[in-house]
């Protein structure tokens, strides 16, 4: 016999099983039941693209775009990337599909895995997954940027995300930000000896990253770097002051942290990261910023743009670190049949109950009775409906209730009708 060689799942993904998966679509439904109070709607997008609108949006020089894609080449020779982000989608899309002729700002909410050949660890992976959100339109007022973050914050609580921290920091614009990234180059170039390798490297190619270091020989140095809140322009300084104001007027708990710059080239003036509790080196559960010049830069109409994406992996983790379980619903009803002459009897009667939205198994072959009473324990099943020649021949069924054993008969319209009571009574 041949040995076959088994396929496993690529490194950096992975499946994601029964029970957890009830975890994950239950913050997903969260996430729209939230987002829709606040006028968000759905758009899917596609989960690959031209390979020039990450390179033209996010930056060529950047990890992200540099380092971290996958791209190939499809048939036609074109160069296509899965996304690694979904920001430049929505902003695509937006100018696709005219969306600024639309009245109001556009507030937009996705889904899905997005892919980066990082190296993989706890809270790190290859395929990932991020709930987002966009606004998009004419106006950037800083009310804007405190509604999308009090709609983060909701979220959070609403799903019970322990220990979550706000750091919020404004980036400047194109005016303010040229003149302070050549001020920090310059200091940077100084201490150039006193800096590893990275950061020696992003001195040129983006020095703001250098701000971004973990290394604890370079914190001291970064300490003593000029800060961008020192060199905003005016008009910087007052929407990062009225942000402020707007979310203190919320209740919104954060803290400013000057060294919040984000990876991608596209932010500009407020951007802002949330940490949770239990997640290690990755404790950012999701980032977010201003992007007022990116549907322009892809060649759209002058817009503004404001949005965030949440790490699905990272908030499910943390969730779980803090003990969080679903009370799964589990099956209901585990139909068992004793021969063939009752089987049309258990498919017609699985069905009804089906149709009245219990979650029911029906054996598939006949089963001896005891040993499908064995099974309907080990599932979970919370009854076993009886159906024997005699339950066919009267049309009363026995109901069995597994928690303790208890025998009742019951009509089929009776039957449902108590199923539902008692569904309601244990809160099922
Ligand atoms: P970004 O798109 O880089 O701003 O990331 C937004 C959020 O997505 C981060 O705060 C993380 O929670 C999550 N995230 C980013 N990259 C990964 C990854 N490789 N694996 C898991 N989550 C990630």
């Amino acid at each position: 016999m041949t040995e076959k060689k088994q396929i496993r799942a690529i490194k950096g993904t992975r499946d994601i099983l029964p029970p957890d998966s009830a975890l994950w679509n239950w913050f997903e439904r969260s996430a729209r039941e939230v987002f829709e109070t606040y006028g968000f709607r759905d758009i899917r997008l596609p989960i690959f693209e031209q390979t020039d609108l990450f390179a033209r949006s996010i930056g060529a020089d950047t990890d992200v775009v540099g380092k971290e894609m996958y791209t190939f080449e499809d048939r036609d020779d074109s160069s296509i990337s899965l996304r690694p982000e979904a920001t430049a989608s929505v902003a695509r899309a937006y100018i696709e599909h005219g969306m600024h002729t639309l009245p109001g700002n556009v507030k937009l909410y996705y889904m899905g895995p997005m892919f980066r050949r990082e190296r993989p660890q706890k809270g790190r992976y290859r395929q990932f997954y991020q709930v987002g959100a966009e606004i998009l339109g004419q106006s950037d007022a800083p009310a804007i940027d405190a509604e999308a973050l009090e709609m983060l914050m909701v979220l959070f609580e609403r799903v019970g995300l322990a220990q979550t921290k706000l750091y919020v920091n404004s980036i400047g614009c194109k005016d303010c930000r040229p003149k302070y990234v050549e001020l920090l180059r310059e200091e940077l170039r100084n201490v150039k000896d006193k800096l590893g390798a990275d950061s020696q490297r992003r001195i040129e190619t983006n020095p703001l990253r250098v701000l971004d270091s973990k290394l604890p020989e370079e914190q001291s140095i970064i300490e003593e770097l000029p800060r961008i809140s020192d060199h905003l322009c005016e008009a910087c300084r007052q929407h990062f002051a009225t942000l402020q104001q707007e979310l203190s007027l919320r209740g919104i708990a954060y803290e400013q942290n000057w060294r919040l710059v984000r990876g991608l080239d596209y932010y500009t003036r407020t951007t802002f990261e949330v940490t949770a509790a239990g997640l290690g080196s990755q404790n950012a559960v999701c980032g977010g910023g201003r992007y007022d010049g990116l549907v322009e830069l892809l060649g759209g109409h002058p817009t503004k743009g404001i949005g965030f994406a949440i790490g699905t992996d990272r908030v499910i983790l943390s969730l779980q670190e803090g003990e969080k379980r679903l009370s799964m619903p589990g099956l209901a009803v585990f139909v068992a049949w004793m021969n063939s002459a009752t089987y049309p009897t258990a498919v017609k009667i699985a069905r009804t109950l089906r149709d009245a939205g219990f979650s029911v198994e029906l054996l598939p072959e006949e089963m001896k009775f005891k040993k499908s009473l064995g099974l309907a324990d080990r599932l979970g099943a919370r009854y076993v409906l009886i159906i024997g020649e005699d339950e066919v021949a009267s049309g009363n069924f026995t109901l069995k209730r597994l928690s303790d054993r208890e025998q009742k008969k019951f009509s089929d319209s009776a039957l449902i009708e108590y199923l539902q009571l008692e569904g309601r009574g244990s809160g099922a």
